[in-house]
């Protein structure tokens, strides 16, 4: 297992947001997590990166690294794209995209630009100049400028119009098809989770209420719906 998390409880102050989160992700798997707003998704993400405060373990590539700060997580290969983005507006999309880079920058320039030609295109503007759906590739490709072992994205389909949305399927499906990235994606759009994912998890209130193949999960939405 790349990543394993056991017995994950998560907390914003006294409230407690997850109850006990396990789940496994292989080397190369896309494993998608689901589940209504405020179910806790964000912040099973945000728990990954060490920006919340958790009990319990989680083991990245045979590390426990529970007690690790952000960056620390970021230089062992957590690569994140973040909610809203977090990009740096007033930089250009290149200088946002070289300051996630410590070494072999220029291949991975190389493969980001690949993957989202139009922001290649961009690469001298300002990010804040940018539609949102160019945003989001920028916010894609930073996260993989940290050269990441697993790949975290949070709902990186939200607010996208349809056309924008096929990109970043197809780059998506690229990075699966081409790298051995493991990825972690939230998404609330359950059709392009299903679309490229090899397990899903449904999570309620804290909780994975279930798992499993993309094969065994396909009447997911029959669940979603249920719960
Ligand atoms: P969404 O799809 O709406 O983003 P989510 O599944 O990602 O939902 P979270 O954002 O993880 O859910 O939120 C889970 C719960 O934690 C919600 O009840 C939310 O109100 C609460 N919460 C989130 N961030 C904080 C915070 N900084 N302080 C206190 N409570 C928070």
């Amino acid at each position: 297992m790349l990543l394993e998390v056991k017995d994950l409880k998560a907390y914003y102050g006294k409230a407690q947001i997850l109850h006990g989160i396990n789940l496994g992700i292989e080397e190369g798997e896309f494993f998608a997590l689901l589940g209504p707003n405020g179910a806790g998704k964000t912040t099973l993400i945000n728990s990954i990166c060490g920006l919340v405060k958790t009990e319990g373990k989680i083991i990245f590539n045979g590390k426990d690294i529970s007690k690790l700060k952000p960056y620390e997580r970021v230089k062992l290969g957590i690569g994140v794209c973040p909610e809203g983005r977090k990009l740096f507006p007033e930089m250009s999309v290149e200088d946002n995209l070289l300051l996630a880079c410590e070494d072999g920058c220029e291949d991975r320039l190389e493969f980001v630009y690949s993957l989202f030609p139009r922001i290649k295109e961009l690469r001298k503007n300002k990010v804040k100049n940018m539609s949102g759906g160019e945003q989001q590739m920028v916010a894609i490709g930073r996260a993989l400028m940290t050269n990441p072992k697993l790949l975290l994205l949070d709902e990186p389909s939200m607010g996208l119009a349809p056309i924008v949305l096929l990109n970043i399927r197809d780059a998506l499906m690229r990075i699966k098809e081409e790298t051995n990235i493991s990825i972690l994606i939230v998404e609330q759009n359950v059709h392009l989770a299903l679309e490229l994912a090899d397990r899903v998890a449904l999570l309620i209130k804290g909780e994975i209420v279930k798992e499993g193949s993309v094969e065994e999960m396909k009447d997911i939405e029959k669940h979603y719906f249920e719960v």
